[in-house]
C-alpha cells in the first residue's frame, strides 16, 4: 500500500475513532441534559398548578382539581405528561388524571413518592437509567400538606433525544469530513507532494539525468532530504564530469601515443622516411585505388652507388649521415603526393601516382641529377668522383598487372643501370605479351 493510501487510512481511522469516542460522550451528556431540562420545565409547569390547587383543596372542590390537572396535562402537550397525581401529606393519592390509584398508600409502595412527600423542594427521579421520568412539586396552603407528582412521556423524551442525536451526528460528520479534507490537503502540501517530487528526482538521477534537482518544500525534514539529494547529485555529477574529462584527456593522450607508435612502426628511424612495413600496408591499397581509377603509376628503385666503399673509407656514422642527406634530397625533389620509402640499407623506393613511364623517367632523372650535383662530404673520394645513385623505372600496367611484377621489373632495371656503369636511369623493358594476368 502506498504512502498516500496509508496516510489517508491512518488519518481517517484516527479521526473516526476520536469522533466516535467524543460523540459517545456528547450524546450521553445530551441525554442527561434533555431529561434534566424536561424535568425542570415540567416542575415549573407543575408549580403553576400549586396556588389554584391549594385554593380548590381548601374549598374541597376535588372534581375541579382533577379537571385542573387534566387541563394542564393537555396544555403541556410538548412536555407530554402521561399522568399527574395529587398526594396528601400521608402519601395517599387523593386526585389525578388517571383512575385506579386513589386511596393507595403510594408513599409506602414507591420510594420516590415517599421522598417527594417528605421534601419541601421540587424533586425529580434520578436522571438515568430509571424510567419513566417523574417530577414532584410541593403544594402549600399555609402549612404544607400535599405534593403534585407528574409522570412524563418517556417516548417523547427519547424521541427528542434521538432527534438531537441525529443532528449532532450529522453536524459532527460534516465537520469531521471538512477537517479530514483540510488535513489531507495539508498532508499533500507538507508531505505527499514534496515526497513525490523527491522520488521523481531520484528516479531521473538514477536514469542518468544528472541535471535533475528536487524542490526543497514542505515539511522541514523533507526540505532537508531534497537539499541533501541535490547536494549528492551535484557532487556526483561533478565527479562524473571530472571523470569524463579525465577519460577524454587520457583517450586523447592514448590516441596521440598510438599515432606516435604508428609513426614509429611505419617510419625508418635513421632517415625519417616510410619503411618497408608502411609500403606493405599501403601499397596494395593505393595501387587498388589507382587501378580502380584506371590511371597508371610508376615505381622507382634507387640504390646508392659504391656505398660499401664510402662506409669502408669514412666509417658507418658518416655513411649514416650520407643516408640522411640523401633522404632529404629525395624528399625535397619529389611532390607531396609521391611516396618515398627506405626499403633496405641503401635502397629506396619511390611511388609516383598518376604517372606513366615517360614522366617517371623525367622524375628519376631529376633525382639522379639532384644527388649527383650535391656536394656530399668526401664525395670526390668515391670511385665515380662523387656520390651517385642508380635508378630502375617500371610502370603499371605496362610492366605488369600485378604489383610484384612491377617491383621486380623496376629492380631488374636498377641492376641493369648498375651493370651499365651506375649513376644512371634504366626503364624496364616492356615484357612480351602473356596469356594471363594476375590480380593486385
Ligand atoms: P653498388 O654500387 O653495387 O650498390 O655497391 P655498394 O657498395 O653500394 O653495394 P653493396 O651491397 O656491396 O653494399 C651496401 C652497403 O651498404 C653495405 C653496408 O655497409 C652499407 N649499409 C647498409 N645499410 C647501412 C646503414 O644503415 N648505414 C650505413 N652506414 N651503411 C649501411
Ligand atoms: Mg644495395
Ligand atoms: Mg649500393
Amino acid at each position: 500500500m502506498g504512502l498516500r493510501a496509508r496516510l489517508i487510512l491512518i488519518v481517517t481511522l484516527g479521526l473516526g475513532v476520536s469522533l466516535a469516542a467524543s460523540l459517545g460522550l456528547v450524546l450521553r451528556t445530551e441525554e442527561v441534559r434533555e431529561r434534566h431540562n424536561t424535568s425542570r420545565r415540567a416542575a415549573a409547569l407543575l408549580s403553576t398548578l400549586a396556588p389554584p390547587m391549594s385554593v380548590l383543596l381548601t374549598q374541597g372542590r376535588v372534581a375541579d382539581i382533577d379537571n385542573l390537572m387534566g387541563d394542564l396535562a393537555k396544555r403541556a402537550e410538548t412536555l407530554g405528561f402521561t399522568g399527574i397525581m395529587l398526594i396528601d401529606g400521608h402519601g395517599v393519592a387523593v386526585a389525578g388524571t388517571t383512575d385506579g390509584t386513589y386511596g393507595a398508600d403510594l408513599a409506602r409502595l414507591d420510594p420516590f413518592v415517599a421522598r417527594a412527600v417528605a421534601s419541601s423542594q421540587a424533586l425529580q427521579d434520578p436522571p438515568l437509567p430509571r424510567w419513566p421520568l417523574r417530577v414532584s412539586v410541593p403544594v402549600q396552603a399555609g402549612v404544607r400538606w400535599a405534593t403534585l407528582i407528574g409522570t412524563l412521556d418517556q417516548d417523547r423524551i427519547q424521541q427528542s433525544v434521538m432527534e438531537r442525536r441525529w443532528r449532532l451526528v450529522a453536524s459532527a460528520l460534516a465537520v469531521s469530513t471538512a477537517g479530514l479534507l483540510v488535513l489531507l490537503a495539508l498532508l499533500s502540501v507538507e508531505v505527499l507532494w514534496p515526497l513525490d517530487d523527491i522520488i521523481k528526482t531520484a528516479r531521473r538521477l538514477a536514469s542518468g539525468d544528472w541535471r535533475a534537482r528536487a524542490h526543497a518544500r514542505g515539511a522541514a525534514e523533507l526540505q532537508q532530504l531534497a537539499t541533501t539529494l541535490n547536494e549528492a547529485a551535484h557532487a556526483l555529477s561533478g565527479t562524473k564530469e571530472a571523470l569524463e574529462a579525465e577519460v577524454a584527456r587520457r583517450t586523447e593522450e592514448l590516441q596521440r601515443a598510438n599515432e606516435r607508435l604508428e609513426k614509429v612502426a611505419l617510419t625508418d628511424p635513421l632517415t625519417g622516411l616510410f619503411n618497408r612495413r608502411y609500403l606493405d600496408q599501403t601499397l596494395a591499397l593505393e595501387i587498388t585505388r589507382q587501378r580502380r581509377a584506371g590511371r597508371p603509376f610508376a615505381v622507382l628503385m634507387l640504390d646508392l652507388d659504391n656505398f660499401k666503399h664510402y662506409n669502408d673509407k669514412h666509417g658507418h656514422p658518416r655513411g649514416d649521415e650520407l643516408l640522411r642527406r640523401l633522404a632529404r634530397i629525395l624528399t625535397e625533389a619529389l611532390r607531396g603526393s609521391d611516396v618515398v620509402a627506405r626499403i633496405g640499407g641503401e635502397e629506396f623506393l619511390v611511388l609516383l601516382f598518376d604517372t606513366a613511364a615517360d614522366a617517371a623517367v623525367v622524375t628519376a632523372e631529376k633525382l639522379r641529377a639532384a644527388v649527383a650535383d650535391h656536394a656530399f662530404p668526401f664525395g670526390e673520394e668515391q670511385p665515380l668522383g662523387k656520390v651517385t645513385i642508380s635508378i630502375g623505372v617500371a610502370e603499371w600496367p605496362t610492366h605488369g598487372d600485378h604489383v610484384d611484377r612491377v617491383l621486380e621489373a623496376a629492380d631488374q632495371a636498377l641492376y641493369a643501370s648498375k651493370a651499365a656503369g651506375r649513376n644512371r636511369i634504366m626503364l624496364a623493358p616492356v615484357p612480351a605479351p602473356s596469356t594471363g594476368s594476375g590480380a593486385v
